[in-house]
């Protein structure tokens, strides 16, 4: 569990860092990362998981020399060679060590200088290289006086004693032990002080003292068992079993050694417990890890289907947007073609100057007109009429004035005639007109109408100037077809026409003496 949770450790790690470094600088950034490798390497350490340290506080020492931070350098070293050190790969913890000491002797940290300086030395002893070992010692414990460092001191004078007795001379070893175990206890380290009797009690043993050495690891022993110092406790019994047996005291000895076995068969149980319990919390971790990358893969899965999901709503969008904006070009295209087919419609049936309609469009309008009136047996009345002098009015005004009063003429009419009244323009100055429902009566009626409205029009700068029309009326008593009822009408027009003008008649039958106009030959001509 100790193992699931440095992992749980390392991931807040991981994800703090990634926090940070969308605030810090890339330097900021790149010592945060040197920081949370180390913190991870430290506690692998303290696990003895030390294949995974090693390989941590690696990266984190590579990582160093883009990193311009020597605080930050020092930790990382101190723990890199610490950890070789416990591994027993001590060429490697020299190297490091020696490169720390490097960083501390130009730091001026003499605290951190001591400590080096002690491990060194401890490094220096591992390999049997034991007047180098008291060398880097005794200038550990020099600093450790001058900064008056009595526990840094404790500890140097009990290497100092074990090298001592490393290299026979017990009488040294001896004084440097008792001064160790003295300042350990002057701190108040009864663990440190009890452990320095042991070491003690030893030298005493090979002094040929097994009495003294007894009282020793009588005194340490309680401390040790009570503190679980297994290491320290395990060469007490030993001791005390030897030093019992140099006394003869063979039960005691016995006792003492079977306290020793054990002790040892429960490191040794208990290390195996460890052993199995990591192996299976390694195997619980690399669970956890592949479910992890599991779930992280179906993450990414996910993310990618809805990316592509939605990169495919947004082309569907632009689809349907085209596709719109193709049916708005198409009405409007339609619309526009529609409204140009009016126009031309319009333009196709509408007489250009008077805006009435032209002699086509007049015809159709009577064609159908006559139908009606035939088939319903309905009133229809026919007016044909024609400007009075026009040519001297183009003569007198210039023809530009004479298509004003044509355009008058049609404006006059509109405003004139009802819904149901077709009229249209059938050449120069003649026009042509349909009533339906109207009789003889209402149609002489409508034509006097027309004439005064006319008469009493004034056109802008011509006003001395009275337009006249002159109109022939025919309503459908047995005519046999549409011409021949406008020709009733044109017949009468001639008549107005030699009869002075300015007026309108009725067609009357059987006029005598009568010869088509040529109003009438007009009409019959484009008919
Ligand atoms: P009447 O009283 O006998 O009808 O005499 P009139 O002068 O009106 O007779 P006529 O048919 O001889 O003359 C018609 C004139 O109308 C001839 C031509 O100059 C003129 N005219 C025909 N079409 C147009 C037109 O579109 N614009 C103009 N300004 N004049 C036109
Ligand atoms: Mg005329
Ligand atoms: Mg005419």
């Amino acid at each position: 569990m100790l193992k699931l949770n440095t992992l749980f450790f390392c991931c807040a790690l991981f994800a703090h860092g990634m926090v940070a470094a969308q605030t810090a600088t890339p330097a900021e950034n790149l010592e945060q990362q040197i920081q949370a490798l180390l913190d991870m390497g430290d506690k692998l350490v303290i696990e003895t998981r030390y294949e995974a340290a090693t390989q941590t506080l690696n990266n984190a020492y590579n990582l160093l020399g883009t990193a311009n931070n020597s605080a930050l350098a020092r930790n990382v070293l101190n723990s890199l060679a610490n950890l070789y050190y416990s591994t027993g790969e001590l060429a490697l913890a020299e190297r490091y060590y020696r490169e720390l000491l490097s960083y501390d002797e130009s730091s001026g940290d003499t605290l951190a200088l001591s400590v080096t300086l002690y491990n060194l030395g401890h490094v220096a002893a591992s390999q049997q290289r034991f007047s180098e070992a008291d060398d880097l010692f005794n200038q550990a414990l020099r600093l450790n006086t001058e900064l008056n460092d009595v526990s840094g001191r404790a500890y140097t004078l009990k290497a100092l004693g074990v090298n001592a007795h490393a290299t026979g001379d017990l009488v040294q070893a001896k004084s440097l032990l008792l001064k160790s175990a003295e300042a350990f206890l002057s701190v108040g380290d009864e663990v440190q002080h009890a452990a320095a009797l042991r070491n003690l009690a030893d030298v005493e043993l090979e002094s040929g003292l097994p009495q003294t050495a007894v009282n020793y690891y009588l005194e340490a022993l309680p401390v040790l068992a009570q503190s679980g110092f297994n290491a320290a406790l395990l060469r007490c019994y030993r001791g005390l079993s030897l030093a019992f047996e140099q006394l003869s005291q063979f039960d005691k000895a016995l006792i003492a050694q079977r306290a020793y076995s054990d002790l040892m068969q429960t490191g040794l149980q208990q290390q195996n417990l460890d052993t199995t319990l990591r192996i299976r919390e390694e195997l619980d971790i690399r669970r956890y890890v592949d479910a992890n990358a599991t779930l992280e893969r179906n993450r990414q899965q996910q993310q990618q289907a809805l990316a592509e999901s939605r990169s495919l709503v947004r082309l569907q969008f632009l689809v349907l947007m085209l596709a719109a904006a193709l049916v708005l070009l198409v009405y409007t295209m339609f619309r526009r073609s529609e409204q140009a087919a009016i126009h031309m419609q319009k333009l196709a049936t509408t007489d250009e100057l008077t805006r009435l309609h032209n002699r086509r469009a007049i015809m159709e309008k009577g064609k159908n007109e006559w139908q009606r009136a035939v088939r319903y047996r309905t009133p229809l009345s026919c007016l044909v009429f024609d400007l009075d002098h026009f040519k001297s009015i183009n003569d007198t005004y210039g023809h530009g004035k004479g298509d004003e009063v044509l355009r008058a003429m049609g404006h006059q009419l509109i405003a004139t005639l009802r819904q149901s009244d077709c009229v249209g323009r059938i050449g120069g100055e003649e026009f042509l007109l349909f009533a339906p429902e109207t009789d003889a009566s209402q149609a002489e009626i409508l034509a006097e109408k027309i004439r005064k409205g006319i008469a009493n029009y004034r056109i802008p700068g011509m006003e001395s100037r009275k337009i006249t029309i002159s109109i022939g009326i025919a309503t459908l008593l047995d005519e046999t077809s549409l011409e021949q009822l406008i020709q009733h009408a044109d017949e009468a027009l001639y008549q107005v026409k030699n009869n002075g003008r300015n007026r309108s008649i009725i067609y009357r039958k059987q006029l005598p003496g009568f010869t088509p106009g040529p109003a009438l030959q007009a009409i019959m001509q484009r008919a």
